[in-house]
């Protein structure tokens, strides 16, 4: 209790006096990527003070730590602030550099990507970051004609992307999440801080404070999961057992929502049951019915059957006509043996006991058994809103209903090579209990849902890419049958990172982790110039760090670099960047125009389309330029031709004349931002381009929300209002409903074609076995792969699963050097289990060595209550290597700092892939880094010695980087 309430200090008054002469600019924070609204004062070129932005609908005002940090990333001293060429003679890594001009940069470039283009394009890769331009990078990458490009998706999430958008049409994050407004329970699985930040943190305190029940389940408990109610512990790469028994519970108990399933999944539909038939496992569709969506693989004329007339009936008419089908059963379709879906899900998940997740997950079966019996429960406490909507057959429902039941997953369910099985089986309990686009369940946010699959495809053949030409499709995209694979016809991947091909189909957003690997060996080709944006490849972007170093740094026999020329895109002299042969200063957020586009991924709401912009506060340090001018200036030069007039002018100055003037289809009205179209401005989400559209977004906090009606805000797979909305303003083709797929005929068409009993593309010899296995319809589990290689060739040598998470206060490799979050990190520690600990004789500040099949490192150990015994964990991407970042060669950051990275490789021996020998440490379905998966063991080290291994040579500064300072300190703007 203080002795009185008078305030020691008046904060509000010093603001006031620190503010004076300050200008206030609005723009969006970009030290994560949750794109907060944030209030920038600036004087003169100086960052003074970053704050919230109370207007803006993701964040309302608050701030996070990282966010008001941006101002030391400003002022950092690892700023890169001029084009730089590798010194003749200078080896790779060593980090020598000459300064020159960009005329220079951009004339090198310019001719070696005009040689590549006119003669074999794919000899060209660009792998981006996490950066927020991938609807420009994609069309750049398009627009030169090669299929090698990809965000950094695949070493991320993406199989939650996949597994999600394959199952319901939608995903978490920027494309849908929990409605803690209206949710009673909560559970959330697999999530770590650092997605949707913010705007998570204030829904869960509202949520909690409305008294509703959070319960977290995951290996560590930190961050949020320190405020749940309960926390379940798990071991890593298990959680797929967990959803499955889940699932044969709530089938068993008859828990499952049965009015949902029967409307909206693919539950009742007929599955041709004749094992004999080159149509196994696919719907039988009626010749007779309406498609709804003529396109192949899309159709929605289906039947059920009707125990009432014990017959088939076309499923859209019976919809109409309220039938209830059958769900399970076996029958007879004019003599060809069928079932229903969801009696083949019933089966497939009836060996699935708690017992059985029990000895894999580590969770008792009691306690499995009961949190099935209360997600049941709560969802059966049903809320109804008086809304009217009109569904996709034309009934008129006077409310909406939902079951309150929520839930939030992310990279700890899809960091591991059984995780787009796991991340299915998440949708299709949600699907069960009926929490899909209804209150108090998961919402989509525009432009989701999509078709399952998405309509986006990756080119086909070898004929789509040819010299000096766009390609019409991709390069990313969704494969509904193996057709749509990127493959030769002999089954060779068209990618150099083998994303499409039999190896990795579904790999929606490509496998960036194999691209070095892959280069340097020149499987399935070598390739000329890879250029990587806002990525830290040579370090903890990357598995296998030490061997991805090496082969950047590798040479043919006449002394050639295997990847002739490396060009790195960067605002920080980052590890990556001593290895490049050309560097090119990036700007900071703070000092370029960004969309965070409806066409990429936007901020929606679950009200409706919602995108947002930067807007530079201040200007670039030094010769720093965006990389989109770049690349609007390298399109311009190359004279691609959505970049050029027919008479080969260029059509846009910059990148933020691109943004206002580009449409998708000329003359359609789409662009990269939906507010204030039309020629003044009074259009939304389409019209003709308006010159003064980022005055626009400036006067109104960077950022433009569409409020749809009512009726259009649930149900939104099966709502005819909003499929037309999505339809006419070019969100998706059709209007026709996105059933749920409970059961994926897109997985079974990829199983026929291994089995070899479908025309078209097969797949090679020795991954039929692969394919055959790993592509099943329903969701199962199965161990991740270097789990089970590491357990079947070491026994139980390596008993702990090793996992890295992102700490609160930082966002991947870029905060380690920011002199305000480094007070809070400077350097991790493995964290293990007290008792795990105790057991091996290791007291909590030992210094240990943590071993697996594939590295070792050594670092600081500290005992933890808040981790799953059999799991061991530290903070990713704090370990430096000396010298980078323009850190101190003896800071915390590289001395105590270390990096799990090491220890884990990115190939496996291929005990699946047949006679290649190695296979991606990747999910066999869609590419995704299996980061989480690798075993470890710990020891005490008792060498005296107080510093973390491997060390590496300390990186000398690179020209244009500042001093490195003891203190850096600021003080009334004026720097010491
Ligand atoms: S959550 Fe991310 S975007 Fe939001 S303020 Fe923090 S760092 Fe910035």
């Amino acid at each position: 209790m203080f002795p009185d309430s008078k305030p020691i200090h008046d904060p509000v008054a010093e603001t006031k006096r620190l503010d004076a002469g300050n200008v206030v600019r609005t723009t969006t924070c970009y030290m994560c990527a949750c794109r907060c609204g944030i209030k920038v004062h600036v004087r003169g070129d100086d960052v003074r003070y970053i704050e919230g932005n109370p207007n803006h609908p993701l964040n309302r005002g608050v701030i996070c730590a990282k966010g008001s940090s941006g101002i030391m990333k400003q002022n950092s001293p690892a700023r890169l602030t001029k084009p730089l060429r590798r010194k003749p003679g200078a080896a790779r890594g060593d980090g020598q550099f000459d300064e020159i001009s960009w005329e220079e940069a951009l004339s090198m470039l310019t001719g070696r990507l005009a040689r590549i283009r006119a003669t074999d394009p794919k000899q060209f890769a660009l792998f981006t970051g996490r950066d927020q331009m991938q609807a420009l990078t994609a069309l750049f990458a398009r627009q030169f004609g090669t299929p090698n490009y990809a965000a950094h998706g695949g070493l991320c999430s993406v199989n939650m992307a996949a597994g999600m958008i394959y199952t319901i049409g939608g995903s978490f994050w920027e494309f849908g999440g929990p409605d803690l407004d209206r949710a009673k329970l909560f559970v959330m699985i697999g999530t770590a801080e650092d997605h949707h930040s913010n705007p998570l943190k204030i829904a869960i305190s509202k949520f909690k404070r409305a008294g509703g029940r959070f319960i977290s389940i995951n290996p560590v408990r930190t961050g949020y999961s320190a405020i749940a109610d309960e926390w379940i512990p798990i071991r890593p790469g298990s959680d797929g057992a967990l959803l499955l028994a889940l699932t044969h519970e709530l089938i068993a108990g008859d828990l499952y929502d049965r009015d949902f399933v029967t409307r909206y999944t693919n539950g009742p539909d007929l599955v041709d049951d004749d094992a004999a038939s080159n149509d196994f496992g696919l719907f039988v569709l009626n010749p007779d019915g309406d498609p709804m969506n003529p396109l192949p693989y899309y159709q929605h004329n289906r039947f059920w059957w009707d125990p009432g007339s014990d017959r088939a009936v076309d499923c859209n008419v019976a919809r109409g006509a309220g039938v209830t089908p059958a769900l399970t059963g076996r029958y007879a379709l004019d003599g060809k043996p069928v079932r229903p879906a969801f009696g083949l899900l019933a089966d497939s998940v009836r060996e699935y006991t708690p017992e059985w997740a029990e000895g894999i997950t580590g969770i008792s079966a009691t306690r499995i058994r009961a949190l099935a019996v209360e997600l049941g429960t709560v969802a059966r406490q049903q809320i109804t809103l008086p809304i009217r909507w009109t569904d996709s057959w034309g009934k008129e429902h006077d409310s909406v209903t939902g079951n309150p039941v929520a839930f939030h997953a992310m990279r700890g369910l899809a960091a591991h090579s059984n995780g787009f099985h796991t991340v299915r089986a998440l949708a299709v309990l949600m699907s069960l209990l009926g929490t899909i686009d209804r209150p108090g369940g998961f919402r989509h946010k525009t432009p989701f849902p999509r078709h399952i699959p998405p309509n986006a495809k990756p080119p086909k053949s070898r004929d789509e890419i040819r010299p000096d030409t766009p390609i019409t499709t991709g390069p990313l995209g969704f494969p509904a049958s193996p057709d749509e694979l990127a493959v030769e016809a002999d089954g060779t991947p068209l990618r150099i990172d083998k994303g499409f091909s039999w190896e990795y189909p579904l790999a929606a957003h490509g496998l960036m982790h194999s691209v070095i690997t892959n280069a340097w060996r020149g499987d399935p080709y070598p390739i000329d110039t890879l250029l990587i944006f806002m990525s830290n490849m040579a370090w903890n972007s990357t598995m296998n760090t030490g061997a991805v170093r090496d082969m950047l740094n590798a040479r043919h026999a006449d002394g050639e670099y295997r990847i002739p020329f490396l060009v790195v895109c960067d605002a920080f002299q980052s590890e990556t960047v001593a290895f490049a042969d050309l560097v090119l200063p990036d700007t900071t957020y703070l000092e370029r125009h960004d969309a965070m586009s409806l066409l990429d991924r936007p901020i929606s709401e679950f009200d409706g389309p919602c995108d947002s912009v930067r807007i530079p506060v201040v200007a670039p340090k030094g010769e720093c330029r965006p990389f989109q001018d770049v690349l609007v200036e390298l399109a311009s030069r190359l004279r691609f031709p959505a970049f050029v007039r027919p008479d080969g002018e260029r059509k846009y100055a910059d990148y933020r004349d691109f943004v206002v003037n580009y449409e998708i289809d000329p003359g359609g009205g789409i662009g990269f931002l939906a507010g204030w179209r039309g020629k003044d401005g009074e259009k939304s989400l389409k019209g003709e381009p308006n010159p003064e559209q980022w005055e626009r977004y400036a006067e109104n906090d960077c950022v433009f929300h569409y409020r749809m009606p009512e009726s259009m805000h649930y149900m939104k797979n099966w709502n005819r209002d909003y499929m037309e909305f999505s339809r006419d303003n070019g969100f998706r083709r059709r209007a026709d409903p996105i059933i749920i797929h409970l059961y994926s005929e897109v997985l079974q068409r990829f199983r026929l074609a291994a089995q070899g009993r479908s025309a078209g593309k097969q797949p090679p010899e020795h991954l039929r076995e692969r394919v055959e296995k790993y592509f099943t319809p329903l969701p199962y589990w199965y161990p991740p792969l270097e789990q089970a290689h590491i357990d079947a060739v070491h026994g139980d040598s390596y008993p702990l699963a090793a996992v890295t998470q992102r700490p609160m206060a930082m966002y991947h490799s870029w905060d380690s050097q920011n002199a305000w979050l480094r007070q809070i990190h400077s350097h991790n520690y493995l964290y293990v289990n007290t008792r795990t600990a105790i057991e091996q004789g290791i007291a909590d500040g030992d210094w240990i060595k943590v071993e697996s099949p594939w590295g070792s490192v050594r670092c600081m150990c500290r005992h933890s209550e808040a981790v799953e015994p059999k799991t061991v964990w530290t903070w990713n991407a704090i370990g430096k290597a000396s010298g980078a970042w323009r850190l101190a060669p003896d800071a915390d950051e590289s001395q105590q700092g270390f990096l799990l990275n090491h220890l884990i490789t990115d190939e496996l021996p291929a005990r699946e892939a047949g006679d290649e020998g190695r296979i991606s440490n990747s999910d066999p379905i869609t590419g995704q880094a299996g980061w989480y998966d690798v075993r470890v063991r710990i020891v005490r080290d008792p060498a005296q010695s107080a510093v973390t291994m491997p060390q590496f040579a300390t990186l000398p500064a690179a020209p244009g980087t500042g001093a490195v300072h003891r203190v850096l300190a600021y003080f009334a703007g004026r720097r010491k």
